[in-house]
């Protein structure tokens, strides 16, 4: 396995702002230990954000405007920011890989399993896991990593995730002991 940590729209709007809130503060600390673990062991991390025209963006008659590019909501917020080396792509739809350069980056690294990290859990995390097993990636996702805006939603959408695209619901503790690391070629 040569996996990389994705890292989907953990901004200002979805984590403090608007669509924020504590369970999306929560999975901060978890999610800090497992950057600073990936990037240790040499694994790809990259961040997909949203970042939506200011105007007419097809999403705003569905959620209102939100991740507006250039805007304070559609930046990274402080407790994971970026460090050195790691990649960032934007997004202007629930998944990382529609109309990105994602699958690009990840095939140029290797890479051929994602760890799916961030907000939110049956939104971008679903959508993008979806289209990872399409182009034939395996999909880990680290469950304290990830939240939504309910214990049903949390639930509901990653037993659909583990079904339809057999994903792999794990922990952070568990990639870190080893399953990140471990069982890949380097
Ligand atoms: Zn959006």
């Amino acid at each position: 396995m040569k996996p990389a940590v994705l890292v989907v729209d953990v901004i200002h709007d979805f984590v403090h702002g608007k669509f924020g809130g504590e369970r999306a503060a929560s999975i901060l600390p978890s999610l800090r230990g497992l950057l600073d673990y990936a990037r240790g062991g040499g694994i790809p991390v990259v961040y997909v954000t949203d970042s939506h025209l200011s105007v007419g963006d097809a999403e705003f008659e569905i959620w209102g405007e939100h991740a507006v590019e250039g805007s304070e909501g559609a930046e990274i917020v402080g407790e994971v920011k970026p460090g050195e080396g790691d990649f960032r792509i934007l997004k202007r739809r629930y998944s990382c890989f529609y109309a990105t350069g994602l699958d690009a980056l990840l095939r140029e690294l290797d890479v051929d399993a994602v760890v799916l990290t961030g907000l939110v859990t049956d939104i971008c995390i679903q959508h993008t896991a979806a289209d990872a097993f399409f182009r034939g990636y395996d999909v880990l996702i680290p469950r304290d990593c990830v939240e939504a805006v309910s214990d049903e939603a949390q639930e509901g959408s990653l037993g659909y995730m583990e079904r339809m695209y057999g994903a792999e619901i794990t922990s952070s503790e568990e990639l870190m002991g080893g399953l990140l690391l471990g069982g890949g070629s380097g």
